[in-house]
């Protein structure tokens, strides 16, 4: 039991009538967890926290219910969706009610290029339905068989798709978000615009978002492929050249230095010992151009479809964040960054890294457009030689211009970095969360006394 006395958690659970709730404090317990375990740090600070209880809103009817119940008893309440966030995002610190949005699936509408959706869409099941209408979202994480909508856009940054269309900060990538007010008396307030980016990336503090409208690209056949290369550097430098190259269509392209190939499973067969790795989605019309970019480069060792049906390991599940857990799956010694390379010495700068860290910080890019410029996400992967070596990594980082988003730490502020924009979201907290009951801890310049 958390800080809440049985006695208002009893009455909590009367006031919410038929509204699904689960009490048993295994699945409680086990379901306040998302990734933070990758983070060494994290595992230290987060470990053990949870919830009391879960709540299941069956509609949006549910969540005004629930939340104004919640606020009359001053009960924390933290949205948890595919529980796939990587910083403890979805681990209530305070305890109370742990709030399952997965129920929300419903598809509003879909007109050309654009779709509203409910929030606890799976994310795989919103693109299987927008294939009928030749449509697909324009990015997804590499978690798209897990994730959700909702939490891609409360908690994720970019992914498949960013190296064409920038991350979820860049302007028209969320046309608009309806947010339910956590109060006595619950507002629904509908941001469009820029407005909705207000809810970007802020770990569910700024409100319960319970629909989405979302731009669309035009569905292509993705075809898969892994690219062998001698050194890091041709694989990144080629990487490079097909971002640049505007009439190549593609949703990923990722330069893996060896030894991580070597963990990775069914793909490994694919991956030569001591060659790294550049691993491509390709829309099929482009892809004798990007062949004849490559010419005699690289090698190409798989050339496949995409297919993420179920059963199937998509490409894109060694991208992204996957890289870092196919490693993990192995070995338990290591964690991982997450920087932004400087788009106009973005070369220079990958090799400098390699040179100040060359067997601690095995790198791993991600091509991405970033305020309109092509140049790299890096999500390297780190040996582990505890916290200081850790910080001190960072550091040296961000004197070189590497700017880092920490991944170790829990807040907003001070993990998010340049994933964020500059909208006001602290203000936009203070008006629809005036109790500070959402995900409290997360938002760390917040601050209310909670009468
Ligand atoms: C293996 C792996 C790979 C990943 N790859 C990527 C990647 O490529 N790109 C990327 O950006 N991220 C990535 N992530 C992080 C994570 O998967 C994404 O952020 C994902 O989109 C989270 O969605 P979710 O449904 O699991 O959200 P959850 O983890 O359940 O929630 C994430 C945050 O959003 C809040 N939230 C969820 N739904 C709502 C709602 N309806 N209203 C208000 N707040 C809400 C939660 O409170 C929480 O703070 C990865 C993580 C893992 C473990």
């Amino acid at each position: 039991m958390n800080d809440l006395s049985i006695h208002v958690l009893d009455k909590l659970v009367a006031d919410l009538g038929d509204i699904p709730v689960v009490t048993d404090p295994k699945v409680v317990r086990r379901r306040s967890r998302d990734f933070f375990w990758y983070s060494p740090v994290l595992n230290e600070q987060l470990d053990g926290k949870s919830a009391d209880l879960i709540v299941a809103p069956r509609d949006e009817n549910d969540v005004i219910a629930t939340v104004a119940t919640c606020a009359r008893h001053r009960v924390p309440v933290t949205v948890r969706a595919g529980g796939t966030g990587n910083y403890g995002q979805a681990v209530p610190l305070e305890g109370g009610v742990l709030f399952d949005v997965t129920a929300l699936t419903g598809i509003e509408w879909i007109k050309p290029g654009i779709l509203r959706v409910e929030a606890g869409a799976k994310l795989n099941a919103i693109d299987a339905e927008l294939q009928g209408h030749g449509s697909e979202l324009r990015m997804h994480p590499s978690t798209k068989r897990t994730a959700t909508i909702g939490g891609f856009v409360a908690g994720g940054s970019g992914g498949i798709g960013s190296v064409t269309y920038g991350g979820l900060r860049e302007p028209g990538n969320i046309l608009a978000a309806r947010v339910v007010t956590v109060e006595e008396e619950p507002r629904i307030i509908e941001l469009r615009g820029d407005a909705a980016q207000k809810i970007n990336r802020t770990y569910g503090t700024t409100g319960i978002i319970t629909a989405l409208e979302m731009p669309l690209a035009p569905a292509w056949k993705w075809i898969d492929l892994v690219v062998v290369f001698d050194e890091f550097l041709e694989a990144a430098s080629f990487g490079y050249d097909a971002a640049l190259a505007d009439g190549i269509i593609k949703k990923v392209l990722a330069p893996i230095t060896w030894p991580l190939p070597s963990y990775f499973g069914a793909l490994r067969p694919y991956c030569p010992e001591g060659k790294s790795i550049l691993i491509a989605m390709i829309a099929e019309p482009s892809l004798e151009s990007f062949k004849a970019l490559l010419g005699a480069r690289g090698t190409i060792t798989l050339e496949t479809p995409t297919d993420d049906s179920p059963g199937q390991v998509p490409l894109y599940e060694y991208t992204w964040n996957h890289t870092t857990l196919q490693v993990l799956k192995t070995d338990r010694s290591v964690t991982y960054l997450q920087c932004l390379y400087p788009h106009d010495r973005l070369m220079e700068k990958i090799v400098e890294m390699r040179k100040l860290f060359p067997d601690e910080v095995l790198q791993h890019l991600e091509f991405i457009r970033f305020n309109g410029r092509v140049t790299c996400s890096g999500l390297p992967v780190v040996r582990y030689r505890g916290v200081d070596r850790l910080n001190e990594i960072i550091r040296l980082h961000e004197e070189c211009e590497v700017y880092i988003a920490n991944p170790h730490v829990y807040t907003v502020e001070d993990g998010s970095r340049y994933k964020r924009v500059d909208a006001d979201q602290l203000g936009f907290k203070h008006e629809v969360d005036p109790h500070g009951l959402l995900n409290p801890g997360k938002m760390r310049s917040f601050v209310t006394a909670r009468p």
